[in-house]
């Protein structure tokens, strides 16, 4: 039984992540000169025969299990290259993320694996989701020994689970250089803000912009839905972009200005006396004027002296993570 066949038979690769009883061991086709492995039924890796690119890229989807859009849009990308209809002019690795979250329609099991990485998943190795991290971070490793020199260029692509007055967004690690041509990508895919990191963290993007020659971004391309329900429309410059990107096709920026952000503060839940003393269902980005009570924590307040944005608020999640990111809009140029 030939993962290709059974992928080109549904149309997708979807149902094979979902169903747990599909197991694949590696293998490998050659189409049209172009050789793709499946290294295991969630990870693809793409070799052109005549590489026209100094860069490769690495497309992940789903490390947040519920977030379906974009596992959908990648889903799509490896039909269009399995049926000759796309060619990748430079080594692509795709990687579908936490298939057990995917199949329990949940963002985790037992933790966040977008802050396992940079070896963290040690601290919590009775997680599911530590292995994966671990099996991640060795494939990307592999596959960067494999492709040095090239320049990578890693999307980690993502929904997000509330509202958003930016409804598209890229988050740029600290150790990221960002380019020119990286911001008419996201023009191209008609991101609205660009939010630069200014401390390392654990996630996937910033695990891969540590490597030589590498260039990371987690993008928020919209809301979290249920497979088959997501809006295409929404996603389209999105999913044009991304295929662009990998058949060498010019990327045709909008002429639009983007938003710029910097993170100011994470704002971690050390315990369980953390509350918000602002809304946190609020959409993101939503404005704290300066010198609002933004937040409790053992019976201390907290506000700042300048206007500030909140990223990713969320005081459910477990003690010792972050609950939320302030921002600071810069002006642009
Ligand atoms: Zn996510």
């Amino acid at each position: 039984m030939s993962i290709f066949n059974e992928i080109r038979k549904r149309e997708s690769v979807i149902p094979l992540l979902l169903d747990e009883s599909f197991e694949s061991p590696s293998e490998s086709i050659t189409i049209n000169g172009q050789k793709v492995e499946a290294l295991s039924k969630s990870i693809f890796k793409i070799t052109p025969q005549v590489i026209n690119k100094e860069e490769c890229f690495l497309y992940s989807c789903g490390i947040h299990g519920n977030e379906t859009a974009p596992i959908e849009i990648v889903s799509d990308i490896l039909i269009k290259i399995l049926n000759n209809k796309l060619h990748c002019q430079a080594p692509t690795l795709i990687i579908f993320g936490n298939l057990e979250a995917m199949r329990a329609q949940k963002r985790f099991i037992d933790f966040n694996l977008n802050r396992l990485f940079n070896k963290d998943y040690e601290k919590h190795i009775d997680a599911t989701e530590a292995k994966r991290a671990q099996e991640l971070e060795e494939v990307v490793f592999n596959f960067r020994e494999e492709t040095q020199p090239l320049t990578l260029l890693h999307l980690d692509l993502h929904t997000a689970i509330k509202g958003s007055k930016h409804k598209r967004f890229a988050i740029c690690p600290v150790a990221n250089t960002q380019t020119s041509e990286h911001i008419n990508i996201f023009k191209a895919m008609n991101l609205d803000a660009n939010i630069k990191k200014t401390t390392s963290s654990n996630t996937f993007s910033d695990f891969t912009s540590n490597m030589k020659n590498s260039h990371s971004y987690t993008l928020e391309l919209g809301k979290v839905m249920p497979f088959g329900e997501n809006n295409h429309e929404d996603f389209f410059d999105s999913r044009k972009t991304l295929e662009d990107l990998l058949s060498g096709n010019e990327c045709k920026s909008k002429e639009k200005e983007l938003f710029n952000y910097i993170t100011s503060k994470k704002i971690v839940k050390e315990n369980d006396t953390f509350k918000y003393l602002v809304d946190e269902n609020d959409d993101n980005f939503f404005l704290i004027p300066k010198n609002t009570d933004i937040y409790e924590q053992d019976g201390q307040k907290v506000r700042y002296d300048k206007d500030t944005y909140m990223l990713f608020a969320n005081s459910s999640v477990k003690r010792g993570q972050w609950a939320g990111i302030l921002l600071e809009r810069l002006e642009n140029l």
